[in-house]
This record gives structure tokens, C-alpha cells and sequence, in this order.
């Protein structure tokens, strides 16, 4: 499902990408495209006023002037005198004549009753012209005189700003098409970014469900062998199937009451109320209601408080009674007969510290980073009942809403200590 939506996000935000970065290089192009036909324009212009200013000194036409201002035959002057042709455009092939033609009768149409005047450099006009797919400028001139009538057309053929423009726009389009591909594989991490949190909670999600209908299985078996079994069982076997199921309900609702927690957390629809608390009293409190617990299973629990007057805490008194409820409880499941406990307070000025310490098996390095996750339980705990291995991060969840930090350390000479930091 995640590579759909992902491949079709990347679809998305690139095409938009794209789309812009087409519309806006279209319109630099065209911008650049009219700037480049302007100034060859007005380029052309300039010329002609030069060459035209030019023939106006000529006494005599001769040939060398009209090669030369051909300029390599940049430019093609035709010029007629009462209309005939110079000896100089006999050479034209019948192409170029029809050229000229086309472009005089162009001129003719459009411009001769304006422009004609007594001087070529008072009556020119520049205008672009095009013919059997060639483009041209075509500069002319008509010049009447006593002496007569003398016709100047000049054609500037295109070529040169039609290959610079089409080089401009195969450069265009590869720039275009590179930027695409660059865009698309840019769009393809960048969401691949972003869904990764997204597919990693799926996958948290699928994996949470899977380990809690795997937990909730094996109570469930019980409960339903039990409720067979006692169909044909003697009233005192029936006791003990009733209390099997008994236990076995009340281990399936502190399971489910665990899980929605957790749900709830993740959500964000879990509210910590805080109020000033008195560490120590909250201390004394959980010390006097494990102080049966570990005693049953011959564990030595102490607390230790500060000595001085600490400040109120700020938190959420029940959370933080359900942490240390938590923590001692595994203390007293891993800690074996004869072992100790120690529940300590601190203030440092800044923030409340508050450890569980044991004796008991400890936890391995390898598996210190796990013990938060969810379902997690190391293998002795798994022959353990009650232990689903949802405790410390329900622990970690509230102390997490409350800003603070919980991690395990090594007991010096064996067993683990839990420490969480609250702010003060
Ligand atoms: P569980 O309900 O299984 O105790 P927790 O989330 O509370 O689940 O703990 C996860 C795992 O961390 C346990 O299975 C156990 O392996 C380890 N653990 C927690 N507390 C202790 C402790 N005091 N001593 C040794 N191991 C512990």
C-alpha cells in the first residue's frame, strides 16, 4: 500500500513541480526568444542606415562596393535603376530573383505610399519577410530623382538567429528534461521522507495487534478449556476451574486496560493532570503498599528520602504512583528470595529524581535498549504470568507526557536500577 501512495505522491509532487518549472522556463524562453528578434531587428535597422547613408555618397555603383557591403554575403542587395536590374544582380539565381520579387511586391503592398521620398535614408522600411519556409529582414528604398528611379531592396536571410534560437531551445529542453528527472527523483526521496514515520507506525500497529491478540490468546484458551471442563467436573474440581477462570479474566482486562492506554497515548488522547505532589509522601505511600508484596516473596524493601525539605512536584500524582507501582513490580519478579529493594529520592535543584534499585537477575547490555518496546520480554520473563511486557513503556509513555526521561542502569554488584527524571 505505502509504495502506491508513495509512487503516486512522487507523481504528484513533481508533476506540480514540473508544470511550474515548464511554465515559467516557456515564458523566459519567449522573453529571450522576442529580446534576440528585437535586437537582430534593430541590429538590421542600424545597418541599413548605414548602408544606406552610404549609397547616398556613391557618384558611381561600382561592384566592389556592393560585394562589400554584401559582407560576405550576409546581406543581398538587389538594386533596380528605372527598372531594370543592375549588371551586379545578373549573377542572382532564378531563386533569389523570385525572392526579390516576392519581397518587393511585399514592400509594394504594404509600405510603398508611406515611404517614398526623395532620399533612401528618409524612405526605408525594414520589415520581416518569408518565403517557402525562409525567413528574412528586408530592408528597401526607393529614391526619386531627376535623374530617375532607383529601386534598392536588401535581404538579411535569417539563418544565423534561427540557429541560435533553435540551439537555445534544444538547450531548453535538455535543461527541462534534466531538471524533471532531478525533480522526480528528488520528489521520490523526499517523500519516501516523508511517509517513512508513517509506514514504521504500520508496521508498529500491525506488530502491536499481532502481539496482543498472540497474549490474549493463551488466557482466552484457558478460559474456554476451563468453562468445558467444568460441565462434567465434581463440585470440587469446579471451585478451582471457576477460580482459573476468574484469574484468567482479570489478567485478559489488565491487558486490555494496558493496551488502551498505550492506544490512547499514541492518539495523544491521554490528559496528565499535574498538581503540586509531595514526592516523599507518594514514596512512603507505594513503600507501605509493596512492603506485603516483598515481603511475601522474602524481599527487603527500603526507601530512602532526602534529608532536607524538597519542593512540591509539579505532576501528575496517580502517573507517577503507577511508574513506581510498575517498576517495583518487576523489581519484586526479578529479584529472587532473599534478595533487596531500594526506592530512593533525590533533588538536585533542577529535578526529582526517583530510582528503583534491585539485586535481582539484571539485564543484559543486548537487552537494554529493548526492555521499552512493546511486548518485550526477555526469556525468563516469558515463563512469568502477568508479565506482558507492556509495563515499561507505559511507563516510558508517562514520563514522556511529563517531559522527563526513564532509563536502567547496572546495580554495582548486580540487578538493575531504573531511574526517572522528572523536572522540577
Ligand atoms: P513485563 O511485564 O514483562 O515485566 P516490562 O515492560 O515491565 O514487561 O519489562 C520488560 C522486560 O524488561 C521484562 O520482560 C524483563 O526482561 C525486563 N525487566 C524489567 N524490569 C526488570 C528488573 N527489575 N530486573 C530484570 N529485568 C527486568
Amino acid at each position: 500500500m505505502f509504495r502506491k501512495v508513495h509512487l503516486r505522491l512522487s507523481a504528484l509532487c513533481a508533476g506540480i513541480t514540473i508544470f511550474i518549472l515548464f511554465v515559467m522556463s516557456c515564458g523566459y524562453l519567449y522573453i529571450s526568444e522576442k529580446g534576440l528578434k528585437d535586437s537582430s531587428f534593430t541590429s538590421f535597422q542600424n545597418d541599413m542606415n548605414t548602408v544606406l547613408g552610404n549609397l547616398e555618397q556613391q557618384t558611381v555603383i561600382t561592384h566592389e562596393w556592393l560585394t562589400r557591403m554584401e559582407d560576405n554575403r550576409k546581406y543581398q542587395i538587389q538594386i533596380m535603376d528605372n527598372d531594370t536590374l543592375f549588371l551586379f544582380n545578373e549573377r542572382n539565381s532564378q531563386e533569389q530573383r523570385a525572392t526579390f520579387d516576392s519581397a518587393w511586391q511585399q514592400y509594394q503592398e504594404q509600405f510603398l505610399i508611406a515611404s517614398t521620398g526623395s532620399s533612401y535614408a528618409a524612405s526605408h522600411v525594414e520589415f520581416p519577410f518569408s518565403i517557402t519556409g525562409k525567413n528574412y529582414y528586408v530592408c528597401a528604398a526607393v529614391s526619386e530623382r531627376k535623374s530617375g528611379k532607383l529601386q534598392v531592396l536588401i535581404l538579411m536571410p535569417l539563418t544565423q538567429l534561427e540557429r541560435q534560437i533553435h540551439i537555445q531551445r534544444i538547450l531548453f529542453f535538455s535543461l527541462n528534461t534534466l531538471a524533471s528527472f532531478a525533480l522526480f527523483f528528488f520528489s521520490w526521496h523526499f517523500t519516501k521522507l516523508l511517509l517513512r514515520p508513517l509506514s514504521e507506525n504500520q508496521k508498529k500497529q500491525v506488530q502491536f495487534v499481532a502481539s496482543a491478540s498472540h497474549e490474549l490468546r493463551t488466557p482466552l484458551a484457558v478460559i474456554l478449556s476451563c468453562a468445558s471442563a467444568i460441565k462434567n467436573a465434581d463440585p470440587g474440581e469446579r471451585e478451582h476451574f471457576l477460580e482459573s477462570i476468574q484469574s484468567e479474566g482479570r489478567r485478559m482486562s489488565r491487558l486490555i486496560e494496558d493496551m488502551l492506554l498505550l492506544t490512547s497515548a499514541d492518539n495523544h488522547a491521554w490528559t496528565i493532570q499535574k498538581e503540586p505532589t509531595e514526592m516523599d509522601t507518594l514514596f512512603l505511600e507505594t513503600f507501605e503498599a509493596f512492603e506485603p508484596v516483598a515481603a511475601e516473596k522474602s524481599v527487603r524493601l527500603s526507601v530512602e528520602l532526602p534529608d532536607s525539605t524538597i519542593p512540591l512536584c509539579l505532576c501528575d500524582r496517580e502517573r507517577i504512583r503507577q511508574i513506581l507501582a510498575i517498576l517495583l513490580h518487576n523489581a519484586v519478579s526479578y529479584t529472587s528470595e532473599d534478595g533487596w529493594i531500594q526506592l530512593s529520592l533525590l533533588f538536585d535543584r533542577k529535578n526529582f529524581r526517583l530510582s528503583v534499585a534491585d539485586n535481582g537477575i539484571g539485564i543484559p547490555d543486548s537487552e537494554k535498549k529493548h526492555i521499552f518496546e512493546r511486548f518485550y520480554r526477555s526469556d525468563q520473563a516469558h515463563s512469568k504470568k502477568g508479565h506482558f511486557g507492556l509495563g515499561l513503556c507505559i511507563a516510558a509513555e508517562i514520563v514522556k507526557a511529563h517531559r522527563g526521561q526513564i532509563f536502567v542502569q547496572d546495580t554495582p554488584g548486580g540487578g538493575s536500577t531504573f531511574i526517572v527524571e522528572l523536572p522540577g
